[in-house]
C-alpha cells in the first residue's frame, strides 16, 4: 500500500507555530527549525543537519501532529526510546515506541494501536523493518511520514555505520509517495551526499545549520603526565558542571577514583555499569546534585542539561564527529564553555587496536577518521575553522577568538614563505596528482619506488626539503590547505595548488607555517645531500639505539625490507594515515626475515593480526613474492 501524504493535514503557515506555543511552550524557532518543519508539512523529503542541542526532534514531532497519517521515527538507541516518548505523552501527544524492551502485554497494546493508527508518532529501531509482520502493521494503520534519526548511521564514510540502516533503503520503495526526513547531528558533504542517496530522497530539502559555536573555547594539550594536569584543570573548575570523556571503562573508574580522593564529587559512568547505576548518574547529573561525570562515549545522548561549563577529553576521540559532538554538549546555554583536550600518539595507538580487534567491516573508514582527528590534534591551526570546515561549512573569519591557536598564536616560521613555496613546486612538478606523502617523499629526497616509476627522482623539486622529516612535511601540507593554499580532492587526497597559492608562488603575498609541538615535530637525523641518497638506498636504522637495538638483517633482508617499507608508506598515504598505523618497523623486519607465503605463515608473524591481514595481507604478499 502507499499512503499519500498530509492530504488533509492542516498547512496553514502559522498552524505549526500555534501547536508549538500550545504543547511545548515554545515562542520562538531556532534556526532552520521552521525551514525542516515546512518540508515535512509539504511533504518533501528532506536531510536536515543541526548540530547537537540544535533542536532536531521538535522538527519532525510537531509536523507529525499535523499529519493525519502517523509519523514512523527511526532511532537507533532502543535505551533513549522511553526517553523521548514519555515527554511526549506527557504533552498529550498519542506516542508509543515498539521494542525487544516491551513485554507481551504491552507489545500487544502498541500493535494494536498502531494497526488502528491510533499514534502520531511511532518510535522504532532500524531492525524492526526486517521483523515479520511489521511491514503489514504499517499498511494497515497507514504512514504519513518518516523521520530517519542519526542518519549519518547509513553511511560507511561516516563515523557509525550500522548495518541494520542499510535497510532503510527499501523505505522509498515500498512507499514511493511517502515523505521521508533525514535527521544527524554530523555529516561531511560526502556523508550528506551518502545518506541521500542511500535513502533514495527524491529532490530532497538539504538544510545544514550553523555548526560555529562561539561560546566554546577549544584548547588542545599534549598529555604528560598521565591523569595528573587533567585532575588540577577539573578542580580549577570547581562548582561548574563538565564531563570528563575517557577512552576505556577502566579509566573512567580510575579517573573517577582520583578525582573523588582529590575531593571532586565526581560519578563515573559507562556501558559497563547496571542500568540502575547509570539511571542514578544520569539523574544526579541532569538535577546538579553531581557536577562531574566521567565516562565513556555511552554517555550524553539524551543528556538535557544546558548549562555544561567544560567538557575534557582526557584522551583523544576516535573522530572529529565524536569529537564535535561530545564538545557540542558543552553551553547549550549559550554561556562561556571550554572544550579541552588531552592526547597522546598512544591514544591513536589504541583506538588502532580497538578498532582492529572489532568487527571489522569498516576499519579503513574508522582508520581514515582517526587519521582526520589526529591531525586535529597536532595541527596548529584554528580549532573551529578545522571542525567547521570538517563539515563542509565555509570559513571566513581571520581569527576564531576562541581556540588556543587564535589566542596564543605561535609566531610563524621566518622562512614560512620559502619553505610554503618549495612544497607547491613539488606539488606542481608532481603534476597534482599525489597526495601528502609522495609529495613529501620527493622533497626529503627519498628513493622510493614510486619516486623512481614516476622519474620524480629527476625533479629540480627532488631532494628540495632533506632536513624536514616526513610527518613535519606532511603537516605543513595541511596548515597550506587550511590556509587555501593548496586543496586536497576529497576522494583521492591529492594536492593542487589554488589561486591564493599560485599569489605565494608568485612571491605576491607570504605564507604563515608553525613548528609543530611534540615527537612528530623532532627532526629526522641529518640526511645526506640530494646525490648520496640517489645513490645509495635509504639506510633502514635511522635512530640506531643499544638497549633496544634488533637483531641486524642480512643484506638481502634490508632489502626487502626496504621494500615493505615503500608498500607501507604507499598504502599509508592512500588512506591518509601514519605509517605506523599498518604495520611497525618491527613487524616488517619480522616480515623480511619470515617471508611468509601464506595466510597462515602471514598471520603467525607478530604484529599482524586478522583486520590487518584482511586489509592489507594480500599486498604485503605480493611484494614478498615479487621479491623472491
Ligand atoms: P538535538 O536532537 O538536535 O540534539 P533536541 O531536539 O534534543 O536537540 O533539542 C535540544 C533542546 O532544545 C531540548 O531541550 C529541546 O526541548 C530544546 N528546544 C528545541 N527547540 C526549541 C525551541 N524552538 N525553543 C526552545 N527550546 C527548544
Ligand atoms: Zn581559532
Amino acid at each position: 500500500m502507499t499512503a499519500t501524504s498530509q492530504d488533509n493535514s492542516d498547512n496553514r503557515p502559522d498552524a505549526l507555530l500555534e501547536v508549538i506555543e500550545q504543547r511545548w511552550g515554545y515562542t520562538s524557532l531556532r534556526p532552520l527549525q521552521h525551514e525542516a518543519m515546512q518540508a515535512a508539512v509539504d511533504g518533501r523529503d528532506a536531510l536536515v543537519v543541526l548540530p547537537t542541542g540544535g533542536g532536531k526532534s521538535l522538527c519532525y514531532q510537531a509536523p507529525a501532529l499535523l499529519n493525519d497519517k502517523p509519523t514512523v521515527v527511526v532511532s537507533p538507541l532502543i535505551s533513549l526510546m522511553k526517553d523521548q516518548v514519555d515527554p511526549l505523552i506527557e504533552r498529550g501527544i498519542p506516542a508509543a515506541y515498539l521494542n525487544s524492551s516491551l513485554d507481551p502485554a504491552d507489545r500487544r497494546l502498541v500493535c494494536d494501536g498502531i494497526v488502528r493508527g491510533r499514534y502520531k508518532l511511532v518510535f522504532v529501531a532500524p531492525e524492526r523493518f526486517a521483523a515479520e509482520g511489521f511491514f503489514d502493521m504499517l499498511d494497515q494503520g497507514g504512514v504519513g511520514a518518516f523521520a530517519i534519526d542519526e542518519a549519518h548511521c547509513i553511511s560507511h564514510w561516516g563515523h557509525d555505520f550500522r548495518a541494520d540502516y542499510r535497510q532503510l533503503g527499501l523505505l522509498k520503495q515500498r512507499y514511493p509517495a511517502v515523505p521521508v526526513h533525514a535527521f544527524t547531528a554530523t555529516a561531511t558533504p560526502r556523508v550528506r551526499q551518502d545518506v541521500i542517496e542511500q535513502l533514495h530522497l527524491s529532490d530532497p530539502l538539504v538544510l545544514v545549520g550553523d555548526f560555529f559555536r562561539p561560546n566554546l573555547t577549544y584548547t588542545v594539550h599534549r598529555r604528560r603526565r598521565g591523569f595528573t594536569s587533567i585532575i588540577s584543570a577539573v578542580r580549577k573548575r570547581s562548582g561548574r558542571a563538565g564531563i570528563v570523556y575517557c577512552i576505556r571503562r577502566a579509566d573512567v573508574d580510575e579517573l573517577a577514583a582520583q578525582l573523588q580522593a582529590a575531593g571532586i564529587s565526581a560519578v563515573g559512568y559507562h556501558a559497563g555499569m547496571t542500568d540502575e547505576q547509570r539511571t542514578q548518574t544520569q539523574d544526579s547529573f541532569a538535577t546538579g546534585r553531581v557536577d562531574v561525570v566521567v565516562a565513556t562515549v555511552a554517555f550524553g545522548m539524551g543528556i538535557d542539561r544546558a548549562d555544561i561549563r567544560f567538557v575534557i577529553h582526557a584522551a583523544m576521540p576516535k573522530s572529529l564527529e565524536h569529537y564535535q559532538q561530545e564538545t557540542g554538549r558543552a553551553g547549550r546555554d549559550g554561556q562561556p564553555a571550554e572544550c579541552i583536550l588531552y592526547y597522546t600518539g598512544g591514544d591513536f595507538g589504541l583506538w588502532q587496536s580497538i578498532i582492529g580487534n572489532g568487527d571489522a567491516t569498516n576499519v579503513e573508514d574508522q582508520t581514515r577518521c582517526l587519521g582526520t582527528m589526529y591531525s586535529y590534534c597536532t595541527g596548529p591551526s584554528c580549532r573551529h575553522r578545522r571542525l567547521v570546515t570538517y563539515f563542509g561549512q565555509q570559513w571566513d573569519r581571520d581569527t576564531c577568538g576562541a581556540c588556543d591557536f587564535c589566542n596564543d598564536r605561535p609566531d610563524a616560521l621566518g622562512d614560512s614563505t620559502v619553505i610554503a613555496q618549495k612544497i607547491m613546486s613539488c606539488v606542481l612538478r608532481t603534476g597534482q596528482r599525489f597526495g601528502a606523502g609522495h609529495v613529501a617523499d620527493v622533497l626529503m629526497g627519498s628513493l622510493t619506488d614510486r619516486a623512481r616509476k614516476w622519474g620524480h627522482d629527476e625533479l629540480s623539486t627532488y631532494g628540495l626539503l632533506p632536513d624536514q622529516s616526513k610527518p613535519v612535511l606532511m603537516q605543513w601540507m595541511d596548515q597550506l590547505v587550511d590556509q587555501d593554499l593548496l586543496t586536497r580532492e576529497p576522494q583521492y587526497r591529492t594536492l593542487a595548488v589554488t589561486q591564493q597559492g599560485w599569489r605565494v608562488l608568485r612571491s605576491e603575498t607570504d605564507a604563515s607555517l608553525y613548528a609543530i609541538a611534540g615527537a612528530e615535530a623532532k627532526p629526522a637525523p641529518k640526511r645526506r645531500g640530494r646525490t648520496p641518497a640517489r645513490a645509495t638506498l635509504p639506510s633502514n636504522e635511522h635512530r640506531p639505539h643499544a638497549a633496544t637495538a634488533p637483531r641486524p638483517l642480512d643484506a638481502d633482508q634490508r632489502v626487502l625490507f626496504e621494500r615493505l617499507r615503500d608498500l607501507r608508506r604507499t598504502l599509508a598515504e592512500e588512506r591518509n594515515v601514519p605509517a605506523f598505523v599498518i604495520f611497525s618497523d618491527k613487524t616488517l623486519r619480522e616480515l623480511a626475515r619470515a617471508r611468509p607465503t601464506s595466510e597462515a605463515e602471514m598471520l603467525a608473524v607478530r604484529g599482524v593480526g586478522r583486520a590487518k591481514y584482511a586489509t592489507f595481507g594480500d599486498r604485503f604478499l605480493d611484494a614478498i613474492q615479487a621479491h623472491g
